[in-house]
């Protein structure tokens, strides 16, 4: 048998990146003799297996053929008799279809290496449509290569379109399609991510609702950038820049999708944008199954950006309420989570990236404002149940006020 590196790890070499994991493809062996080798099988009916003692991937050479409609519409093929490069033919990208032997010799046949000199993300093959799932793995690698010059080949974006045309994405599962986002946000530039999308008509598919933005105005005075679409990428983007965890990165795009919803009368104003968004925003997270911490951050982001953004203007009580609504005194991450969306939202505007956003530490002084507001003197004047509630809300609320007059002198 014999032994190749592939995918990835000869890619990340060839660009001089770390290579954090290793896939393997094994040659002329059978599924027995890896077990007697020792290697543990990953599934049952799958020519995967686990190395012994590092855990990496080592996957028998195989060939595939789409048999039906899905990820479940796949026949593969292994055997011993499968050659290295019949293996590389199946793969999506050309520069993910290159291998290296123990001699750092390279195995290249479908000319990755000359991509890689090129910049471009270029399907291996015509198979290429018969997975949908390598629309949204394109898009990602994109996201991640576009700081080296990386695009997608015109005739690979052309075959992505034909894939979203197909009505096959919406065959992918939640889980899938969830794993290859997530992964996608928080590359260096996820904007990108969205905008291959879009470019290659899946946006429309996957999320119509961000799709929806663009072509939409807002008020050039408040967003030089105008287009809402072209908005919402540069949040992301600045999200990206400032180092913002998943969840913000989700709430950043996500968090104006009511302004779709405007009837043309009423634009460049989007009245009331926040709360219209709110539907959509659910759909969409139920559409990917997506994790709790991040629905719920692009909910309360969609709903209360614009009050982050007055937050200087605010009265005492509707701060009050804002902080109640965040439960900022059990969950005092999520605020700052929110705090970081609203300032990503604000530094996404065409030439006001640097502008400064005092809102982030009035509001994070605010939170600090109501915290010391203690419980024991209250249970000591004999408040409890529903009276200590309120008794609670009246003493942050005077905190509240302290803390708006002190910061307005
Ligand atoms: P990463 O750095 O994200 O791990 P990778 O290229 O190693 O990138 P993996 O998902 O680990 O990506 O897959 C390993 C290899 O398997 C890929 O390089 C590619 O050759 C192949 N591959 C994975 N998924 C697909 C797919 N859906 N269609 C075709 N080839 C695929
Ligand atoms: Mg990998």
């Amino acid at each position: 048998m014999q032994i190749y590196k592939v995918g990835g790890a000869v890619r990340d070499r060839l660009l001089g990146k770390p290579v954090t994991d290793i896939d393997w493809v094994v040659v002329g062996a059978t599924a027995e003799e890896m077990l007697a080798k020792g290697f543990r099988p990953v599934g049952s009916d799958f020519p995967v297996f686990l190395h012994p003692k590092s855990g990496e991937e080592y996957a028998l050479a195989r060939t595939e053929r789409k048999s039906g409609r899905g990820y479940g519409g796949f026949t593969f093929h292994a055997s011993p008799e499968v050659t290295l490069e019949e293996d590389l033919i199946r793969r999506d990208l050309t520069i993910n279809a290159m291998a290296e032997d123990d001699q750092g010799v390279l195995t290249d046949p479908y000319h990755g290496q000359q991509d890689l000199e090129n910049r471009l993300l270029r399907h291996v093959s015509p198979a290429f449509t018969e997975d949908p799932l390598r629309v949204l793995r394109v898009a990602r690698f994109a996201a991640r290569y576009a700081g080296l010059g990386f695009r997608v080949a015109p005739d690979t974006l052309e075959l992505m379109r034909q894939l979203s045309e197909s009505g096959e994405l919406e065959a992918l599962t939640p889980e899938r399609s969830w794993k290859e986002i997530s992964r996608a946000l928080m590359e260096d530039h996820p904007q990108v991510f969205i905008q291959v999308l879009r470019d290659c008509g899946a946006l429309k598919v996957l999320m119509p609702e961000v799709e929806a933005l663009f072509g939409v105005p807002q008020p050039a005075a408040h967003h030089p950038e105008i287009d809402s679409g072209v908005h919402t990428l540069s949040v992301l983007e600045q999200a990206a820049l400032h180092k913002q965890p998943l969840s913000v990165r989700w709430a950043c795009l996500l968090h104006d999708l009511g302004k779709g919803l405007t009837p043309q009368s009423e634009w460049p104003q989007h009245i009331a944008h926040e709360h219209k968004g709110l539907k959509l925003i659910k759909q969409v997270n139920e559409r990917f199954k997506v994790p709790r911490d991040c629905q719920e951050l692009a909910l309360l982001v969609g709903q209360y950006h614009t009050h982050g953004h007055r937050a200087l203007e605010l009265k005492p009580s509707t701060l009050a309420e804002l902080l109640q609504s965040f439960d900022v005194y059990r969950r005092p991450q999520r605020f700052e989570e929110f705090i970081a969306a609203c300032e990503m939202d604000a530094r996404g505007r065409l030439g006001l990236e640097e502008r400064a956003y005092p809102q982030a530490d009035y509001l994070r002084g605010a939170a600090t404002a109501t915290r010391t507001v203690a419980v024991q003197p209250l249970l000591e004047q004999g408040f409890k149940g529903p009276e200590l509630g309120e008794a609670l809300k009246r003493e942050r609320l005077k905190a509240l006020k302290a803390y708006k007059e002190q910061y307005s002198q």
